[in-house]
Parts: structure tokens; C-alpha cells; sequence
């Protein structure tokens, strides 16, 4: 029996595409073996290039939008989920090529799901959403390289973006002795709060990059991309390292090999969309400990459904402030 419930949904149109807020029914679902009632999704910044289509980033019609959501599992065919259990999902083209949280209902593959922690509610969980994940993935990448506390200063870019304000406080938790790079001066004190050390005019790194610059950073978590990027290399200690996840300012990276063949330095690529069952529940587990939920809920604004056509155009233009979770009506 099919049941209708309200959805966003992108169409393509002669000169591009088109969003739509509308009705729609589970026979509109694309195929998947669990059936999930969204509770909360999220605005990512790919998010608001898929529903403004600033960006080819949905890339299959008609298609509901919405690359991260947080519920309840209504049925199931797939042996590792059933009825009434909460779910978390985040990426597998889910919101690009595969219809996704904003709306009512769900329908995905069970492979692509994550359990709940239980420490975190929906909303919690969106709260982090795909950035805060990301977020995580970047930690956990600067770990592997070997970073620990004691190395020196660690760099954020995009600090009172999403990405950047759940790294600002994981790596503050953790001891780190962070600088918040941001065009937002007026969040100072909102990114101390989040346990950043020093600010940093995120100007200082939009010129056009020396091949090296003064030692200033054991690591950094990037996601801007851009000059900003090729700066941030040029400025790393010897044997830093850089986890890169985002193009907030450009998908180009005009740098030289100097920071690699003369500091040793490490460029660590993060993608969340693709990345293994495995590293998802182990970044997961790791926010469940070491988010601190308090924190996160002042990183948080929650915007009604209707809200989110102004706010695709606010994330895009860099107003957006940490995340803002998306109520999904019942
Ligand atoms: P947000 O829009 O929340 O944050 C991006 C921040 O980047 C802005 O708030 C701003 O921070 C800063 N910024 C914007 N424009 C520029 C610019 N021209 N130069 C330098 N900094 C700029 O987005 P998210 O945090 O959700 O995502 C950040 C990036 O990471 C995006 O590019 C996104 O696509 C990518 N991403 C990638 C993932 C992956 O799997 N690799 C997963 C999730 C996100 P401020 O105002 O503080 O300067």
C-alpha cells in the first residue's frame, strides 16, 4: 500500500533543473530494501548546491534531495535491520543519484545505513549530520598520520562552518591547541566557546601561495580548497600534515611539490560519501564519546521544512553558522 507524504523534489528542465516542494508517494521512492520515516535530515553545503544548482550535483531526475537523515526504520528486507530500529545515513550518492531525507520517507539500501548510537537522539545525530562525520574522518586521518597534542598548533579552516566548528571542538577536547581560520570576525567569541585558542582572518590565506612560508602548523584540517589550501600547505612543520575534505572556496589546488619534497609534509584526502561501513561506525563511536553535546547544540540552528530553499542560498554564500537541522514534518 503506498502512502503519500511531503517531499522536496528536483526535476530537469530545459534550461537546468527545478525544485519543488510537493507531495509525493512511496511508489515515487527509488529502489532500496529498507523503508525509513525521517525524522530529521540536514543542510550540508552540497545540499545547497543540489537545490540551488549552483553545482551538477544531483545527477539523476527526478530526485529528492538531502544527502544525510536520521529515523526510524518502518520495513525491512534486508537481514540486519527491521522494523522500529533507528538509523543514521550519510553519503552513498544518497541526495545525488539516489532520492534522499527531505522528505517524509526514505527508501535506500540497508548497506548504506548506520545504527543510531544511543547516545544521541535524531536530531542529534543530523546535528553532526555529514559534516560533523566529516569532521570526524579528518581527526581520525591526522591521527593516523601520527599528530598527537604535543606536535604544536593545529589549523581549521572554514571554523564557523559546519566541518569547522565540530573540528574546532573534537580537536579542543582532545588537547589540541587549535586556530580557527574565518571571514567572521563577529564569531570570535563563538568559536572560543567551541575551544579554539586563537583566531585567525582567514584573508591572511587567499593571496596567492609561496611554494614555502614560516612553519607554522604540525596540522590542519582544510575545507576550503583553493589558495587557501595551497597557503595552508606552505605553512606546514616539517612532516605535517593537511586532511583536506572540502572546495568551499574552489575545487582548484594551485600549489607546488615544495611542502612535500622539502618539509616532508602530507596531504591527507578525506571523502565521507564513499568510505567504508567499518570507518563510518568507528567515527561514529568516536562522536559518541567525544562530541560534546552541549557544544553541539549551540553549534545548532533548526529550521522548519519550508525553511530550506533560503537556506540552500545562505549555506552557498558562507552565512550559515555551524549546522542547521531540517524538522521533517510528519
Ligand atoms: P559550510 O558552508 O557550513 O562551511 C564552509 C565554511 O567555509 C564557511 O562557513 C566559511 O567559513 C568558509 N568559506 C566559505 N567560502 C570560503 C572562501 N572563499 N575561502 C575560504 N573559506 C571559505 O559547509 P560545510 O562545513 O558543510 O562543508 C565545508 C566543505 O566541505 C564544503 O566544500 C563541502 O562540500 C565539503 N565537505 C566534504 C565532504 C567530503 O566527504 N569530502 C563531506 C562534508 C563536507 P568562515 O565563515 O568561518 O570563514
Amino acid at each position: 500500500m503506498s502512502t503519500t507524504f511531503p517531499a522536496y523534489l528536483i526535476s530537469k528542465t530545459e534550461d537546468g533543473q527545478s525544485t519543488d516542494l510537493c507531495t509525493i508517494s512511496t511508489d515515487d521512492l527509488m529502489d532500496g530494501d529498507v523503508t525509513v520515516k525521517v525524522e530529521y535530515s540536514a543542510l550540508n553545503y552540497k545540499d545547497g548546491l543540489a537545490l540551488t544548482g549552483k553545482a551538477p550535483v544531483v545527477r539523476r531526475f527526478p530526485l529528492v534531495p538531502g544527502i544525510d537523515f536520521a529515523g526510524e526504520v518502518i520495513s525491512s528486507e534486508n537481514s540486519q535491520f527491521k522494523s522500529g530500529d533507528r538509523v543514521v545515513l550519510n553519503g552513498f550518492g544518497v541526495g545525488e543519484v539516489h532520492s534522499g531525507g527531505f522528505a517524509g520517507i526514505a527508501r535506500v539500501k540497508g548497506d548504506w545505513l548506520v545504527s543510531l548510537p544511543e547516545a544521541f537522539t535524531a536530531r542529534q545525530a543530523m546535528a553532526i549530520g555529514t559534516a560533523g562525520y566529516t569532521a570526524m574522518l579528518c581527526v581520525m586521518a591526522l591521527e593516523s598520520h601520527g599528530l598527537t597534542p604535543d606536535a604544536g598548533d593545529i589549523l581549521v579552516t572554514g571554523a564557523a562552518g559546519g566541518v569547522g566548528s565540530v573540528a574546532v571542538s573534537l580537536l579542543a577536547r582532545s588537547g589540541y591547541r587549535v586556530f580557527a581560520a574565518t571571514g567572521r570576525p563577529e564569531e570570535q567569541d563563538y568559536l572560543t566557546g567551541l575551544g579554539a585558542s586563537e583566531i585567525v582572518d582567514r584573508h591572511e590565506f587567499s593571496g596567492k601561495a609561496k611554494p614555502l612560508s614560516r612553519e607554522r602548523w604540525a596540522g590542519a584540517i582544510d575545507v576550503a580548497g583553493g589558495n587557501t589550501l595551497a597557503n595552508v600547505l606552505s605553512q606546514m612543520n616539517y612532516g605535517g600534515a593537511v586532511a583536506a575534505c572540502g572546495l568551499a572556496e574552489s575545487m582548484d589546488l594551485p600549489t607546488s611539490v615544495a611542502p612535500f619534497i622539502l618539509r616532508g609534509a602530507s596531504l591527507l584526502g578525506v571523502d565521507s560519501v564513499m568510505a567504508p561501513l567499518e570507518k563510518r561506525e568507528q567515527a561514529w563511536r568516536r562522536l559518541e564519546k567525544e562530541l560534546d553535546l552541549d557544544l553541539l547544540e549551540r553549534m545548532t540552528v533548526e529550521i522548519g521544512f519550508d525553511g530550506l530553499p533560503e537556506a540552500a542560498e545562505q549555506i552557498l554564500a558562507g552565512k550559515v553558522r555551524g549546522r542547521t537541522v531540517v524538522k521533517i514534518p510528519d
